[in-house]
Order: structure tokens, then C-alpha cells, then sequence
């Protein structure tokens, strides 16, 4: 696995402070070799090591952790990010009901099973009245499949027909969902072992009838690279909203979990877990990203570390503020804090009054890359030079501007902006510490 070709390489990474563009270099190319073991898709893997790359370099060391273990964690934030964040995506059921859910896919892949899964779904866990209806009149048996897993799972399927064209199908379930006041309808379509026009064609015209909400690619996840070359092809064709990975349980490398993604650009919003009408979940990228890298205890354990640091550092600043105090290690944390939020972009993203101030820091030349430098600059002054820095005199600049490679004048900028900030720290005691400032502006 990804965790045992990583092992040696985050054993060379027991060093402490930054993690070194060259060490990270030397661990993504092992990532990048696991990445395509585990059947990603080639630029896929590019973007993903670029990405992970330019977070890992510079990087600052926690407190208590690896850099090895903090690499991982970078990896896998990395990983979760690319298989659709943090959120698990759920069903978009906003229309005029019957709400069409459509799910198209090659032959095999597990749209049927699929089908009654999600018919059960939405029946037992959001109370809808769900009808089914088979589309599949190439396949022989296809459409009683369905009607014996509707029973399995009571809910009611279309009556079968035989000698209709999927299009005609289609109509005669619409037509049946609103006289039956149906919330949703989910049309299981036909497959073919391989992508042909055909298939496309008959869904399109499937979809221009029915409108669908949801239009979801259903996928087998052991099918490897495969997967992502057909998902390719249907993204192209049909307005895809999601998809879902079936065969889960089995021993997919979780490469086309990975792909997926990428290649699509749309969720996956749930992974088939099993043969049994209830083996269905959510698809949660967190779970999948720790499985991929088979290190999910060293996530924990990195996550448990910033919690608790960030914690204590919080109540540390907390305590100092209301004593008006704020040395370069105060100043320092603040400016790690800003880069870990995403740097200035994403704050001045997320704060509306931020973006006047970014774009004035902007024009002083204030950009992420200052947040590092300043970073260095404090990094090269001595501890008791942090504490007090009035003992900074022309000497002390001059060291100080050579070991972090800036002129003095970077330094001079720096102690001015940790002199305004201190000054406001001073204001805030004066009125009363954060109590005092937020009557101020509550
Ligand atoms: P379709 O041709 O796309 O409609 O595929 P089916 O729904 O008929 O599924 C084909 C086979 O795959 C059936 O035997 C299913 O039981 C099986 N299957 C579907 N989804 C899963 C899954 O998530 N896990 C496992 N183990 N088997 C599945
Ligand atoms: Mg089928």
C-alpha cells in the first residue's frame, strides 16, 4: 500500500522544523508511484502531487508530530479534497414531484441493484412514495430484475409491457407517477458492455422526456481505469449531477474513486457496499482517502496534535492579549495562523471587509509570499531578541537580515508592524480587553 512505500521515506523525514522542498520531493515521488499502482488516472496524479507539493514545502512542523506524520496528513487532506471535500453530498430532490432520478451506466455495473437500493432508501429514511421503472428492453429478464427487487424492498414498479421502446417506457411512468402522486421516479436504463452511440442516443432521448433532477452514473470501482474512460464518455454526453461507485466491499484500490472526481467534475454521492438491498452509504471521502493511504490512525494523530496546540496556543494568546502583551512569538503565531486559513486570499474570500485590506496589502507589496518571509525573519532572531524586541539595534537587523535572506529594510517593516499591532493590543487592554472590544462593536 501507499503506507508501506511512504514508510521509509518519512523515516528520512524525522528531522525537525520545515519540512525541505527536497524531502517532499523524494516522498511524492513514492506517492506518485503508489497513486498510479492504485490505478489513478495519470494527470490526475500529476495535479495531485503539484498540489500536495506546494502545500507540503515550507511547511511548518507541528509541535509532537513527524514531519513524516504531517506529510501524510497533507496527503490525505489532499486526497479527501480531490474525492469532493469534507461534505457528503446527498440527493438533489428540489422539483415539481414526480422528482426523476435516472441512472444510466454500462451493463454489469449495478444500476438495477442500485436502483432498489436508493428506491429503499428514499422510502424508509425520507418517507417519499418512490415508483421504479425498468427501461431496459435489451437485456432479457431486466425488467422482472427490477420488479422482483421492488417487491424485496416494497416499492412499487411499473407494470412491464412487453414490445415498448425505452422512450415509450418512460412516458407511460411519468404519466403513471402523477396520477399516482408519486414523489420520486427512478428510471433504471438499459446498458452495454461497452460505450456506443446507441446507448447514448436512447438515453438522451430518455432524458429530453423525463427532465431528470438526477442523472447518476452508476460505476463499478473495480473496474480500475476503465471506470474513469467510461465515465469520461458519459460525461460527455448526458448532464451527469452525480455518480455511484458500487463494489466497494471488494478490494478496489480506490484509484477510480480517485479519477472520478477529476474526470467528471460532478460527486460521488454514494458507494455500493454489498449485494443486500440495505448495503448502500453516503459516499464519505474522508473514510475512502484513509483507506487509499492505509494510515488513518497517523490522520488522527496529526488532527488530535493541531486541535490540542491550537487550543493552548488560543488560551495562551487569549491570556496575553488581555495583558496587553504581544512579542514577535505572538506576532509569529498570528502570521502561521493566517497562512493555515488558506493565506490572505482566502481570507480576504471570506471576510467581505478583508478584500479593501488585501488589495491595500497588495499594493504595499504584501502578498503570501511576505507572510513566509516574515515568518523567516522571526525564525532568525534569537529567543530573547522575540521577547524583547527593542534590543534590536542596526547590528542585530543586519544579522538578522542575512539569515533570513531579506534586507534590512524588510526588517524594519516587520518591527513597525509588530509595534502597530502591539499598540493595539495596548488599546484593547485599555478597554477592557476582547469583553471590551466586542461591546465596542457588538
Ligand atoms: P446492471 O446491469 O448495471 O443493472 O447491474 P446489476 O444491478 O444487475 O448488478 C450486477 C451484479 O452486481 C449483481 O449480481 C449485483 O448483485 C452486483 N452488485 C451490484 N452492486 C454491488 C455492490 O455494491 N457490491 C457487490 N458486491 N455487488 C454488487
Ligand atoms: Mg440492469
Amino acid at each position: 500500500t501507499l503506507s508501506d512505500r511512504l514508510g521509509g521515506v518519512f523515516d528520512r523525514l524525522r528531522g525537525r522544523g520545515a519540512l525541505k522542498e527536497q524531502d517532499v520531493r523524494d516522498a511524492m515521488r513514492e506517492v506518485r508511484i503508489a497513486l498510479l499502482e492504485a490505478d489513478v488516472a495519470l494527470p490526475v496524479v500529476r495535479r495531485f502531487i503539484d498540489s500536495v507539493t506546494e502545500a507540503a514545502v515550507g511547511h511548518a512542523v507541528l509541535r509532537s508530530v513527524t514531519p513524516g506524520q504531517q506529510v501524510v496528513k497533507i496527503v490525505n487532506d489532499a486526497l479527501v479534497e480531490m474525492l469532493g471535500g469534507e461534505e457528503t453530498p446527498s440527493l438533489d430532490l428540489n422539483a415539481a414531484p414526480p422528482v426523476v432520478i435516472m441512472m444510466v451506466g454500462l451493463q454489469g455495473s449495478g444500476k438495477t441493484t442500485s436502483t432498489a437500493k436508493l428506491a429503499k432508501l428514499l422510502k424508509e429514511k425520507q418517507g417519499k412514495k418512490v415508483l421504479m421503472a425498468s427501461l431496459d428492453v435489451n437485456r432479457p429478464g431486466a425488467q422482472e430484475q427490477l420488479r422482483v427487487l421492488g417487491e424485496q424492498v416494497s416499492v412499487s414498479t411499473l407494470p412491464i409491457v412487453e414490445g415498448q421502446l425505452p422512450v415509450d417506457i418512460a412516458t407511460r411512468a411519468l404519466q403513471s407517477a402523477k396520477l399516482q402522486a408519486i414523489d420520486v421516479l427512478l428510471l433504471d436504463t438499459a446498458g452495454r458492455l461497452h460505450v456506443d452511440q446507441g446507448l447514448m442516443d436512447e438515453m438522451k432521448a430518455v432524458a429530453a422526456i423525463s427532465k431528470p433532477r438526477e442523472t447518476l452514473l452508476v460505476v463499478d470501482s473495480l473496474t480500475g481505469q476503465d471506470a474513469v474512460n467510461v465515465a469520461q464518455s458519459f460525461a460527455g454526453q448526458v448532464d451527469l449531477t452525480g455518480v455511484i461507485l458500487t463494489r466497494m466491499d471488494g478490494d478496489a484500490r480506490g484509484g477510480a474513486a480517485l479519477s472520478m472526481r477529476a474526470v467528471t467534475g460532478k460527486p460521488i454521492k454514494f458507494a455500493g457496499i454489498g449485494e443486500k438491498m440495505d448495503a448502500i452509504e453516503p459516499f464519505h471521502p474522508g473514510r475512502v482517502a484513509s483507506r487509499i493511504l492505509g494510515m488513518g490512525d497517523v490522520v488522527s494523530i496529526v488532527e488530535k496534535a493541531a486541535a490540542a496546540i491550537e487550543q493552548e496556543d488560543a488560551e495562551r494568546m487569549a491570556e496575553r492579549m488581555a495583558k496587553g502583551q504581544f512579542d514577535m512569538n505572538d506576532l509569529r503565531q498570528q502570521l502561521r495562523q493566517m497562512q493555515k486559513m488558506g493565506g490572505l486570499g482566502a481570507l480576504a474570500g471570506m471576510m467581505p471587509g478583508m478584500k479593501k485590506a488585501k488589495a491595500a496589502m497588495q499594493q504595499s507589496g504584501m502578498d503570501d509570499k511576505v507572510l513566509l518571509r516574515m515568518d523567516a525573519i522571526i525564525g532568525s532572531m534569537t529567543p530573547k531578541e522575540r521577547t524583547k524586541p527593542d534590543l534590536l539595534n542596526a547590528k542585530r537587523k543586519i544579522r538578522i537580515a542575512n539569515g533570513s535572506g531579506v534586507q534590512v529594510q524588510d526588517v524594519n517593516k516587520l518591527l513597525k508592524m509588530h509595534q502597530e499591532m502591539e499598540r493595539a493590543m495596548k488599546q484593547i487592554k485599555k478597554m477592557g480587553g476582547l469583553k471590551g472590544l466586542g461591546a465596542l462593536f457588538g
